[in-house]
């Protein structure tokens, strides 16, 4: 029998939950036995844990956030913070430590396993979908809906009073939500990080929106888009687009909340099985994912540090389109 520590850590996701419980549920299946860590690295070097059974994690598979709340850790990235947390994982008895979370996590959780010999796993979990070794993230699927809901919305009232609208969503290196919610909302055009945004474009681009009669435009900004974000583009459109009343939208943190949609909960379900699963394997130091619809497992220190490739030809759409 094997004891299993799991812990979200990190930015929230929708669909941590689900893979929390498929965590919980898997391993019981098999006769181990887990230990749930509360706020994430800082709860762990604090010995902030609790065994879990199976009824612990009934009721949660719809609901958004973290059952084992998250936290932002600055001690666990120093040597002596981690070797805090792993005295911790060892008097608790803990074999291995799944994390759930995005490339900082993982980061941490690579170097927790090199210096102190631990066994770890990492559940891609981030709304930003920036991370390699998985086509999609748990909480990506749900932020883009809630981002495409809001467009919708606000496409309304754009047509009613002629205006354009910036809207800003999250994506401070990752333009995955902004290219995809942008193409779903018939957007006009879509700013992001991957793609250089040259403002005499943008405004030919807006120009050709007028002439062709249009009489509201809806364009989509990745925060981390080097025009600085949806308020600065504002302030240098308005003075060449008199004639539209420019709104500025920033949709922010609604899009990190929320009931994760099926297919969050299906990633998270899988990957949370899985992490168990290639433990059963033997082994540690990767991270699960799903590719092309199969598990595949890529080693923790491969998923930091990298850029996962937006679609290209999903950009060229979108401006086919517009
Ligand atoms: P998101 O992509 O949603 O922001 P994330 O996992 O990348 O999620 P971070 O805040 O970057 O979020 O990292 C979470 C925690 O992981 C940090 O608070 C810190 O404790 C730990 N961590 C991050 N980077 C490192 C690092 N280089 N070394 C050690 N620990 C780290």
């Amino acid at each position: 029998m094997k004891t299993i520590g799991v812990l979200t850590s990190g930015g929230d996701a929708p669909g941590m939950n689900a893979a929390i419980r498929a965590v919980v549920r898997t391993a019981h299946s098999v006769g181990w036995k887990v230990i749930a860590i509360r706020h994430g690295y800082k709860g762990l070097i604090e010995g902030n844990y609790k065994t879990v059974d199976t009824s612990d994690v009934s009721n949660i598979i719809q609901r958004g956030g973290t059952v084992l709340k998250s936290a932002r850790c600055e001690e666990f990235r120093s040597p002596e913070g981690r070797a805090k947390a792993a005295k911790v994982i060892k008097d608790a008895g803990i074999d291995a430590l799944i994390t759930i979370g995005g490339d900082g996590t993982f980061q941490g959780a690579a170097l927790l396993g090199k210096e102190h010999d631990i066994s770890v796993i990492g559940i891609p979990a981030t709304i930003d979908n920036d991370l390699v070794g998985s086509d999609e993230t748990i909480g990506y699927d749900t932020a883009l809906n809630t981002a495409v809901d809001a467009i919708d919305k606000i496409r309304d009232t754009a047509d009613a009073h002629d205006r354009m609208f910036l809207v800003e969503v999250m994506g401070r290196d990752a333009g995955f939500i902004a290219l995809e919610t942008g193409i779903s909302g018939g957007a006009e055009l879509i700013l992001l990080p991957e793609s250089l945004t040259k403002m005499k474009e943008v405004k030919g681009s807006l120009n050709k929106v007028l002439e062709s009669q249009r009489r509201s435009s809806l364009v989509v900004v990745a925060e981390g888009d080097e025009t600085g974000g949806a308020l600065k583009l504002a302030d240098k459109l308005r003075g060449d687009f008199k004639q539209y009343d420019i709104r500025v939208c920033i949709l922010g943190h609604v899009q990190r909340g929320g009931s994760p949609t099926a297919r969050d909960r299906v990633l998270a379900s899988r990957l949370g099985h899985a992490a168990i699963r290639v433990l059963e394997e033997g082994h540690s130091q990767v991270m699960v994912g799903i590719v092309n619809n199969d598990i595949k497992i890529t080693p923790l220190k491969m998923t930091f540090g990298k850029k996962k490739d937006i679609n290209f030809g999903l950009v060229d759409l979108a401006k086919t389109l517009r």
